[in-house]
């Protein structure tokens, strides 16, 4: 035997090369490769199974009686072969028979052979077949000669692949453990039901050419693509591009460490060393890691094996130059998007029509990637764990963005239940269509604002098909963030007043831009930002006011589109009163110098902040008399006051809005307000859940701006609400509170037949 794997598996691969080249048809294609390896690895047997029809099939051999090719057959996870390709994992046994799953085939002649080794033939994550080789005398295989059977394993894959022996999709359909229909649980993020294919926000590469011609020239693309992939995690961490510190900071310090590991490297030369090419040593080596991995049950490696994947992924995408994300490779139509994580502009980037979920092993309910999926109307789950194991590309899924699940390669009774829920939901949302008309008017007679939040262009079509009384948040940056550069004056203007134009006689009211925390622009460089935490750091308004030129363009535009009518503009992010008297003398100044130049200006500007620093709150006796109106952004000051970073998955589910610090401390806000009687509305996205909502109109909310699906649900609740009576229970559960709040108003909501959906 061979002391080197790296000299046997280059021995066997200058063989394959030749075999690869040649002219001859795939059946004496595969006879020559086991007699190559059986040769190089002085082993008595050498087989090829393939999978074919749902079966493992002896395709070649030597040492085995001839005559069970094509005829030994085993299904996936009978026999040591079956478990092979089921488990993708390698078995390496001194003596077969004792192995719980050995099957005994007589036509194979097999009996004469005591050790045996097998590895899994790989393609797109999925055995395709199983390669092994036996030994009469019983002896472990060690290390090296295992890990030659695996290099092998990959060329034979494109091999096979090439000769078109095994299809893709039968493959997909059979092999890997789970194979199966999946039920995945996750946190509900976006509600709404998708069907569709998986798609992989960053696709895997698929490797098509494994036997390297020249070495060195393939050693030189690792090193370069090495290069790369370390400047750009440099870069990441300078750019915070995850956006914000907690675990985000976490994965990019493991990226790093693995990006400068010694080891790593070496490991993938010695696999070029072998004879393979860049990509198939990286993926040979990622592939060797994973195997390991899985074999060790500790969660924390095991997230680390994660980072490794990952960072092995990104430079496979730069070894073979395919660096682009599925939204510029071009999403199938009906696409469930798969990502760890991804940033709202990211999101963005897709086309809405075709995308029909998302589900990401990360996510949290107020990350703006989530307020974009709902605006997008696109359901989406979160924190599921292990998605890319358990989801192959292009398997079929079901997305229940209300329940939290998700099903993989779904059974027909899947397919049934999903369906019968379909309509359920359908109905349900005719139902709520049907009140579009409905006045949102509690059944005590008060009438509540009801508006949007809005982002997109295409949002403002939401104002007709729900009804609502107008754009309680028109979140401007989100132009920004699908912009490659600073948007001019011009376009600004385009957005502003096509937005207007669309809402025709109902308000809206324009937030300005609200740029940093995970609202990452590459334009706007993090050097200046440098922010350790940027959700607390310099953005929002802290920015615009320091970038007074950005802000200047954005109040133009504004004041211009709104020429002949009226102008609501509120700031993000105030933290104390002088922050609003700038913001607002700066769009004064605007209004003036477009005066003087006699433009036609809006007929009114009302100019309103936003709550949503928990200081602001113990000086609104000073800024209430200057606001037009008041607007609470419960995203951030809920991630304020209970200090939880509200796009940090960790703490996703940990801290609840129906908690009595944040319902009493927004009861404190409300009831200041209306003795100022300064207009006060909710525009977090704590408004658009029904039970939540009940209590904000329970400690005397009457203005919510919601995400537009919400509408039918939150008119429904308040039409068949008593306001003075879930003010009076309100104020009885917050003045003593005592046990679980959310439970008991849940419970209130049943007991007095309150819509809560
Ligand atoms: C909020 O913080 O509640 C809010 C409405 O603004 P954003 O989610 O855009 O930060
Ligand atoms: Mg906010």
């Amino acid at each position: 035997m061979p002391t080197s794997s790296a000299a046997s598996a280059r021995e066997i691969l200058t063989g394959l090369h030749d075999v690869m080249a040649a002219k001859s048809g795939a059946q004496a294609k595969l006879n020559r490769v086991v007699r190559i390896i059986a040769e190089a690895m002085s082993s008595e047997v050498c087989s090829i199974y393939l999978l074919r029809d749902g079966a493992l099939e002896l395709f070649a051999t030597v040492g085995l009686n001839q005559s069970a090719v094509h005829v030994t057959k085993l299904a996936l996870g009978e026999g040591l072969v079956g478990t092979i390709a089921e488990q993708v994992a390698v078995l390496n046994l001194d003596e077969a028979s004792r192995h719980p799953e050995f099957a005994y085939r007589p036509e194979t002649g097999e009996e004469l052979f005591h050790s045996f080794a097998g590895v899994p033939i790989v393609r797109r994550e999925r055995a395709i077949g199983v390669l092994c080789v036996q030994h009469a005398d019983p002896r472990a295989y060690d290390e090296l000669e295992i890990e030659a059977l695996q290099t092998v394993a990959m060329v034979l894959s494109e091999l096979i692949a090439g000769a078109g022996l095994v299809d893709d999709a039968g493959a997909a359909a059979l092999s890997k453990s789970e194979s199966g229909a999946l039920r995945l649980n996750g946190l509900k993020l976006v509600t709404g039901m998708g069907r569709g294919q998986a798609v992989f926000h960053q696709p895997r590469i698929v490797i098509e050419h494994t036997v390297a011609e020249d070495i060195e020239a393939e050693r030189h693309r690792v090193y370069s693509a090495f290069r790369k992939m370390r400047e750009q995690i440099d870069q990441m961490t300078n750019l915070a591009e995850f956006g914000v510190g907690g675990e985000h900071q976490e994965i990019l310090e493991t990226y790093k460490m693995f990006a400068y590991d010694e080891g790593w490297s070496r490991r993938i030369n010695e696999a070029i060393d072998s004879g393979l090419t860049a990509e198939a040593a990286i993926e040979r080596v990622r592939q060797r890691t994973a195997m390991r991995m899985r074999q060790i049950d500790d969660p924390l490696l095991q997230e680390r094996m994660h980072d490794l994947d990952d960072l092995a992924n990104r430079l496979l995408r730069i070894v073979s130059g395919q660096l682009g994300t599925a939204a510029q490779t071009g999403l199938p139509h009906d696409a469930i998007l798969i990502a760890r994580n991804l940033g709202p502009a990211e999101l963005l980037e897709y086309d809405r029509r075709k995308l029909k979920g998302v589900i990401l092993e990360e996510g949290s309910l107020t990350a703006h990637v989530t307020i974009v999926a709902r605006a997008m109307g696109v359901p989406m789950l979160g924190r599921v764990r292990d998605i890319r194991r358990r989801i192959g590309e292009g398997d079929a899924l079901l997305l229940d963005g209300g329940e939290g699940v998700a099903f993989v390669r779904p059974t027909p009774p899947m397919e049934e239940a999903f369906e019968a829920k379909l309509l359920v939901s359908q109905k349900r949302r005719a139902e709520y269509a049907a009140l579009r008309d409905a006045a949102p008017v509690t059944r005590d007679g008060e009438r509540i604002t009801l508006m949007v939040n809005a982002g997109l262009r295409d949002d403002v079509a939401a104002l007709d098909v729900t009804g609502a009384d107008g754009i309680g948040l028109f979140r401007t940056e989100f132009q920004f963030l699908v912009s490659a550069a600073l948007p001019r004056k011009d376009s600004q203007f385009r957005l502003y007043r096509s937005v207007l134009e669309a809402a025709g006689d109902k308000p809206v009211i324009f937030r300005t831009v609200d740029i940093g925390g995970d609202k990452v622009l590459p334009y706007i460089k993090a050097d200046e930002a440098n922010d350790e935490n940027p959700a607390m750091g310099w953005r929002a308004l802290r920015l615009a006011l320091e970038r007074d030129g950005l802000m200047k363009v954005q109040a133009r535009a504004l004041l211009e589109a709104a020429a002949g009518r009226e102008l609501n503009v509120m700031f993000p992010m105030i933290s104390e009163p002088w922050e609003f008297d700038e913001a607002k003398a700066l769009f004064e100044s605007q209004r003036q110098w477009l005066a003087e130049r006699r433009k036609l200006l809006p007929s009114q500007v009302r100019y309103g902040a936003m709550l949503e620093v928990p200081a602001l709150a113990e000086v609104l006796d000073v800024l209430l008399p200057r606001l037009d109106f008041l607007s609470i952004g419960t995203n951030d000051l809920t991630q304020f006051l209970f200090a939880a970073d509200r796009s940090n998955p960790k703490l996703a589910e940990r801290y609840d809005w129906l908690s009595p610090a944040i319902l009493r401390f927004l009861r404190r806000i409300v009831r200041e307000a209306h003795a100022h009687e300064v207009p006060i509305g909710i525009c977090g996205e704590m408004g658009g859940r029904t039970l939540e909502a009940m209590a904000l109109i329970g400690i005397g909310i009457r203005r919510l701006s919601i995400t537009p699906v919400a509408v039918g649900p939150i008119k429904a609740m308040i039409r068949s609400l008593d306001r003075r009576a879930v003010m009076a229970e309100l104020d009885r559960l917050l003045d003593a509170p005592n046990g679980e709040l959310r439970a008991q108003l849940g419970s209130w909501a049943e007991k007095n037949g309150i819509s809560i959906g």
